[in-house]
């Protein structure tokens, strides 16, 4: 049911980080975003990517295959490890492809778009390029979630490059929720407050 998953998409402004979020809870419960292959074409309209009309079973392997080598990629540098080869071979396959081309609409608004039938190759190459700049221009920005069960990966485009969350709203207020509790703790671990959210 696409239409009722899609408003579990999430975006933090990084189409390669983007699309490692479509697995979440990997640690603890992974919980698959990318089920089917219209889930796939769904995400990639919501994230603003050209989209193949009839999305089969091999695009969304595909995809999945890109997300999984971005995840170990992006994870290995930040947890300061090398990255394996089949997950550099991969990114640089994909990059590899003509991209989309970004298009003035009617509206006014940007679109990308790509040649029928090549649509989802155009839209990976976005996807792997933009890891590519992660991997080698912001790599000191890259992130994992401090937030309990989390583990996304993100971009700290803030100033100070002191972010921990992938969400403020999300990680961040469950993080402070439980340090407001132990807080406001008896010695017995009752709660004597209710937490202000
Ligand atoms: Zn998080």
């Amino acid at each position: 049911m696409t239409a009722d998953r899609a408003p579990e998409f999430q975006f933090g402004g990084r189409l390669s980080l983007d699309l490692t979020w479509t697995l979440r809870y990997r640690a603890v419960w992974p919980t698959a975003l990318l089920a089917s292959p219209d889930d796939l074409s769904a995400w990639l309209d919501a994230a603003g990517l050209p989209a193949p009309a009839t999305p089969a079973g091999r695009d969304l392997a595909d995809a999945r295959a890109l997300r999984e080598s971005i995840y170990r990629a992006a994870s290995a540098l930040i947890d300061r490890h090398a990255i394996a080869p089949d997950d550099r071979d991969t990114i640089n396959h994909r990059a590899a492809q003509p991209p989309p081309s970004p298009t003035l609409h009617t509206d006014g608004t940007r679109r990308l778009v790509a040649p029928e039938n090549r649509e989802l190759p155009a839209a990976l190459s976005a996807i792997a390029r933009d890891v590519i700049d992660l991997l080698t221009v912001h790599d000191d920005r890259l992130r994992r979630c401090e937030g309990p069960s989390c583990s996304l990966l993100f971009h700290d485009s803030s100033r100070p490059g002191t972010r921990r969350w992938c969400s403020t709203t999300r990680c961040g207020n469950k993080v402070n929720t439980k340090a407001y509790r132990a807080r406001r703790s008896t010695p017995n671990g009752e709660s004597t407050e209710q937490p202000r959210l």
